[in-house]
C-alpha cells in the first residue's frame, strides 16, 4: 500500500506493511531516515538495518536524495514520533550530490532562499507557506460556489487601456528592430497579431460586470500585471486577483461579502493549516526576537488571525479618517513622510497603517474624494464623494479595494469625459449601462496580501512560488 506522509502520519495503520516515497531531510546514525514528501509539514522516521542494506545504496542516501522505503509500520519508542517504518526494502529513486546540494540542515535567510527559488519550496518555511497557499485559494472557490457565485474567466490579454489601475506590459509581435510605422512615427499596431494595441490585464473588473449583468454574481481569480516600477514588500508585477461583480448591491453589500468573505477563508486556513500555521507562528517569533520591541507583533500568528475572524470590521468615513489622521501625533509632530493637511488628500501605506493600529482592527474605509478614485465608481449625492471602499489590515495596509459601481449612463458617460477615456473604447462596457442597468458593486482582493497575512511572512515576494518583480523573471 502506498500512502503519503499525510496518510501514514493520521492514519496510523500499525502493523500492516506500506510504501513511501519523498525525499531524504536527514539521515542519522546510518540508521534513522527523516523522509519528507510535502503532504505535510511533518516528517515519517524510517529506520534501516544497515548492515543488511548493500554499502553502495547506503552512500546514495543523503539529503536531497529521493528514496522509496518498504516495510512494516511499527510505533515508536522514539522521541518526536509516533510511528515509524522498520524498512525491508529501500531504493534511492533520484540521488542528491551532498557536496552541491545548496539545502543544508540548518537555517538558510530568506533572500538566500529568494536566489534558488527552485528548491526552495523543500524547506519547513515554503512547504508551509505553499500549503497555506493553497489552502486559501481553495477556501475561495468554495466560499463564492457555496454563496452561488460562478467563477468567470476573464481575459489575459486587454485590448483596452482604460482600465486605469497601474502601467501596462505590452503584448506585440511585432519586429522590435524595425517595426511598422504610421505616417507620423508612431508604430502601426493595426499590422500587430491583434490589428491594434494590446497589453496584459490589470484587473478582470470591467468584464466581470458583463458578466455581473448576467449571472448575477460572478468572481475572477486570475493572474493579473502591473509594470509599475515600485519596489515594495507588497507589490508584484505579476499577482493573483480576486474580484467577485454582485448586481442588485450596494456598498454595504459590498462591505458584507467582503467582511464575510475575508473571515471565512481564514477561519478555513486555521483549520484546515494548523500544523504549517503552529510552524510559521514560531518561525516569526523567532524573527522577532531580533526586532526592537516596539516592532513586535502583540499577537501570535494564530492569534492575530483568530482576532480578525472573531471581530467586526471598523467601517470609517474617509471624511472621519482624514480628521483622525490630521490631529494624530505622528501628524502633528511632523513624524508621516506625506503629512496629512487638507481634505482630499490620498492616503499612503503608513497612514492605513495607523489607523489600523488606532482602530486596533482592520478597517473599511469609505466614501473617497471622486478625484483620487477611478471613473467607474458611483457618484453620492454630495458629488464629491465616491462608493469606493479600502480594507486595510494589520500590518499590511490595503488589502482589498473596491466600489459601487456607477450604473448611471450619463453621469458614466460625464466622468469618462472628465477623465478622458475615449468613448469608443469603451463602448461595450457602456451599453451595460443602456441595457438593464442595475445597481451593482465589487472589490478586487490581492490573493498575495491575504497570503502574506495569513502565513505572518513579511515579503510578497516569498508568498508566491516565482516571484516577478522588476529586475527579476528568473525561473
Ligand atoms: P496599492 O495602493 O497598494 O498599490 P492599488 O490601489 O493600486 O494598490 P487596486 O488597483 O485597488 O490596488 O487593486 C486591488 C488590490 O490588488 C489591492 O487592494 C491589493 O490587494 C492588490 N494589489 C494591487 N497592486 C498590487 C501589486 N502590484 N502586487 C500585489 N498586489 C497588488
Ligand atoms: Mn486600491
Amino acid at each position: 500500500m502506498t500512502l503519503s506522509v499525510k496518510d501514514i502520519l493520521s492514519q496510523k495503520p500499525i502493523g500492516t506493511t506500506i510504501e513511501l516515497k519523498g525525499w531524504v531531510r536527514t539521515f542519522r546514525s546510518n540508521r534513522f531516515i527523516a523522509i519528507s514528501d510535502g503532504s505535510t509539514i511533518k516528517t515519517v522516521q524510517a529506520v534501516i538495518d544497515f548492515e543488511n542494506v548493500a554499502e553502495e545504496t547506503l552512500k546514495k542516501i543523503s539529503t536531497g536524495a529521493a528514496i522509496q522505503v518498504k516495510g512494516d509500520l511499527l510505533s515508536s519508542l522514539g522521541k518526536g514520533q509516533d510511528v515509524e517504518i522498520q524498512v525491508t526494502e529501500i531504493t534511492v529513486l533520484g540521488e542528491s550530490n551532498p557536496e552541491e546540494y545548496p539545502l543544508q540542515p540548518k537555517k538558510h535567510s530568506l533572500e538566500f532562499l529568494r536566489e534558488i527559488a527552485h528548491l526552495r519550496m523543500r524547506t519547513n518555511t515554503f512547504g508551509a507557506i505553499m500549503r497555506v497557499r493553497h489552502s486559501l485559494a481553495f477556501a475561495v472557490h468554495h466560499y463564492f460556489n457555496s454563496k452561488q457565485f460562478f467563477y468567470l474567466h476573464t481575459p489575459i490579454i486587454t485590448g483596452s487601456d482604460a482600465e486605469g489601475a497601474g502601467e501596462m506590459f505590452n503584448v506585440s509581435i511585432l519586429d522590435k528592430k524595425n517595426p511598422p510605422l504610421k505616417d507620423d512615427g508612431s508604430i502601426d499596431y493595426s499590422k500587430d497579431f491583434f490589428e491594434k494595441e494590446t497589453n496584459l490585464t490589470v484587473s478582470g473588473q470591467l468584464e466581470a460586470e458583463l458578466g455581473a449583468m448576467a449571472l448575477s454574481k460572478v468572481y475572477t481569480f486570475g493572474p493579473t500585471f502591473r509594470a509599475e516600477n515600485s519596489n515594495t514588500s507588497r507589490h508584484l508585477a505579476e499577482f493573483w486577483m480576486i474580484e467577485p461583480e454582485v448586481a442588485f448591491a450596494d456598498l454595504n453589500d459590498n462591505m458584507d461579502l467582503a467582511e464575510d468573505f475575508l473571515k471565512y477563508v481564514i477561519r478555513y486556513t486555521l483549520e484546515h493549516c494548523a500544523d504549517d500555521l503552529e510552524f510559521l507562528e514560531k518561525r516569526l517569533l523567532d524573527e522577532e526576537k531580533s526586532k526592537p520591541e516596539k516592532d513586535r507583533s502583540p499577537q501570535a500568528l494564530r492569534e492575530k488571525l483568530q482576532f480578525v475572524a472573531d471581530n467586526n470590521f471598523r467601517r470609517v468615513s474617509y471624511t472621519e479618517a482624514i480628521d483622525i489622521l490630521r490631529n494624530s501625533k505622528p501628524n502633528k509632530k511632523k513624524k508621516f513622510k506625506y503629512l496629512i493637511e487638507e481634505w482630499g488628500a490620498d492616503l499612503q501605506s503608513e497612514h492605513e497603517k495607523f489607523l489600523v493600529q488606532h482602530f486596533n482592527a482592520p478597517v473599511i474605509l469609505f466614501d473617497y474624494p471622486a478625484t483620487i478614485k477611478a471613473f467607474y465608481m458611483r457618484l453620492n449625492e454630495d458629488e464629491k464623494t465616491v462608493r469606493a471602499m479600502d480594507i486595510l489590515f494589520p500590518g499590511i495596509g490595503e488589502i482589498v479595494g473596491g466600489s459601487q459601481r456607477e450604473e448611471r449612463h450619463d453621469v458614466l458617460l460625464g466622468k469618462m469625459n472628465d477623465f478622458d477615456i475615449d468613448q469608443k473604447e469603451l463602448q461595450w462596457y457602456l451599453d451595460t449601462r443602456k441595457f438593464g442597468t442595475c445597481v451593482h458593486s465589487g472589490f478586487g482582493l490581492g490573493f498575495e496580501r491575504l497570503v502574506l497575512f495569513a502565513t505572518g511572512m513579511g515579503n510578497i515576494r516569498d508568498v508566491i512560488p516565482f516571484p516577478r518583480t522588476p529586475g527579476n523573471a528568473e525561473f
